[in-house]
């Protein structure tokens, strides 16, 4: 990295209890930060002239946090990073569930492929794409940013590039092109590559497809982290099929590994699946963050056959549908009766209070943000289902929507199964935005120590503090990150084991975690103690 005038500063943290990210407990002892990396660990070490000396005695020091799930590839252009460093977090992995801001060449961008990147990705007015990994890179180290950014191919980037967002195979050639695409990308320094498989147009691709391309990204030693077929009843299915891709020989991490409905057992069998595979050989492994919830289009609970179009998703078609469904009483109770039974199973809704499961993220509407359907439904004295058509009629189909969607028992399964690694899925957002997150934004780090660790006591603390440091760090390859060891990076947080706590709730998601007092980003200081220090000392990393 470029030396900036502050990283040439020695900090020294004294008294702290030292978790070193192994999964070691603590120990109590002293760690000396100089030009940007560790310099000293020890029981004591001694203060020297123009060392500034951080009394940590009672608090916990451990590595920065590394979240490997993660869309913020392009909010972190505009942002302190605010939500993310009051959880501790000094690391996102980008560019994950298929989508990735390159390469793609931006003026063949028309408004459907647009659509696909920003519902993912949260995109503001001025956002960028671009044809090469170098240039996005050189761009965040330009503009300065407040945590370091791993980047990660997204699949259906290159098959946008070489396929449009048609649904059929590649030919020999297109596939040829499509390897050629990504190989050029992992020289540029990517660190693997992502699908996202129950979105067009990833979904369109076969497994054969994705195992050729992942033959590419195993030549440079990257890793493969998918969003799988997994939605509904098709977790047991996609887990086999993240495991049939690992016998590839590619290092595979499942994205945000929980079942997306009340499908009882389900998790605990995909759980099987993974660790047979290990017995196998096969290196998978998984993440997830830990609210008892998923987050998706609200489009999901519509009968699909009213927005997609020859298997594609078509909004305007789906709203005009939804539209002439007012004055069509026919159209009207099919879509309703159809919605019944999609989450009758899905979310075991069965009377309209069952219908709080179920909250809105809407950026552009105060009237519903943060509101469950049940209370829209009665404010506005109509059917909840009515409800639902009406705010995707008000918003133009593109609205999100949180769902409670799990019971805490399967919810707890991969929280503490120890193949799993903790991500949050979510993204830094721009103080200024009217981005409307779900919790996991700014809470998941804080949520897992806080309630997981103290409250209920289903994981240690330095297990959890594995799972966010070094196990990722191992996954990802990086060599000199994700421990507190003599050498590595200062990537550091220092919080109160006994105050950390997420704030974030599905009503409110915009509030900051607390518990974390300081946070130091390559060796400088990036939060203290409630104050953002603007210091921008995080770089983009580069796998060669
Ligand atoms: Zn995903």
């Amino acid at each position: 990295m470029k030396e900036k005038k502050s990283t040439l500063k020695s900090t020294l943290i004294k008294n702290g209890r030292l978790i070193d990210g192994t999964g070691n407990p603590w120990f109590k002892g002293d760690l000396l930060i100089e030009n940007g990396k560790i310099k000293e660990i020890a029981r004591k070490i001694k203060a020297k002239n123009g060392n500034e000396v951080i009394e940590a005695s009672g608090l916990i020091v451990s590595p920065g946090f590394i979240d490997i799930h993660t869309h913020s590839d392009q909010t972190i252009f505009s942002s302190l990073g605010e939500n993310i460093l009051t959880q501790g977090v000094t690391t996102h992995v980008v560019g994950n569930c298929g989508f990735s801001i390159f390469p793609i060449d931006p003026e063949s961008v028309n408004d459907e492929i647009y659509d696909m990147v920003k519902s993912i990705l949260e995109f503001g007015k001025d956002y960028k794409l671009y044809r090469h990994l170098n240039k996005y890179l050189e761009d965040l180290e330009k503009k300065g940013i407040p945590i370091n950014i791993i980047p990660l191919i997204g699949h259906s980037i290159i098959r946008i590039m070489v396929l449009g967002v048609e649904n059929r195979e590649p030919n020999p050639e297109e596939l040829q092109k499509m390897k050629d695409i990504l190989r050029e990308e992992m020289e540029l320094g990517a660190f693997g590559m992502s699908t996202g498989l129950d979105y067009p147009p990833g979904s369109f691709a076969k497994t054969d497809e994705i195992i050729e391309l992942c033959k590419v990204v195993s030549e440079f030693d990257g890793i493969f982290t998918t969003h799988f077929r997994g939605f509904g009843s098709g977790l047991v299915r996609a887990t086999k099929e993240a495991v049939k891709i690992a016998r590839s020989g590619i290092p595979v991490e499942i994205s945000h590994f929980k079942p997306f409905g009340f499908w009882p057992g389900d998790i605990r069998k995909a759980c099987k699946i993974v660790e047979k595979a290990r017995e196998e050989g096969l290196d998978v492994t998984f993440d997830v963050f830990p609210h008892a919830s998923n987050y998706t289009f609200l489009l999901a609970i519509v009968p699909p056959w009213v927005y997609l179009s020859k298997d594609r998703i078509d909004i305007p078609r789906a709203i005009d549908i939804l539209k002439k469904s007012r004055t069509d009483s026919d159209l009207k109770s099919k879509i309703l009766q159809e919605m019944s039974t999609i989450v009758g199973s899905f979310l075991n809704i069965k009377e309209d209070k069952d219908w709080v499961k179920i909250y809105i993220n809407a950026p552009k509407s105060k009237e519903y943000n943060g509101k469950h359907v049940y209370q829209i439904s009665l404010e506005k004295n109509i059917d909840p289902r009515e409800a639902i058509i009406d705010i995707l009629i008000n918003q133009n189909g593109t609205v999100n929507a949180t769902y409670l969607s799990i019971t805490a028992e399967d919810n707890i399964v991969t929280i503490v199964h120890p193949l799993s690694m903790i991500a949050s899925d979510g993204l830094i957002i721009p103080e200024k935005s009217d981005i409307f997150p779900n919790p996991y934004c700014n809470g998941t780090f804080t949520q897992v120590l806080g309630k997981y660790v103290r409250e209920e006591k289903v994981l240690t603390l330095h297990d959890a503090i594995r799972r966010m440091t070094s196990f990722p760090a191992q996954k990802l390859g990086l060599k000199d990150r994700g421990l507190l060891k003599e050498g590595y990076w200062a990537d550091i947080t220092i919080f109160d084991a006994d105050k950390i706590i997420d704030k974030a709730t599905y009503e409110n998601p915009r509030l900051y975690s607390e518990g974390v007092e300081y946070v130091f980003v390559n060796g400088v200081l990036a939060y203290n103690k409630g104050n953002f220090t603007k210091s921008m000392s995080g770089i983009p990393l580069r796998k060669r």
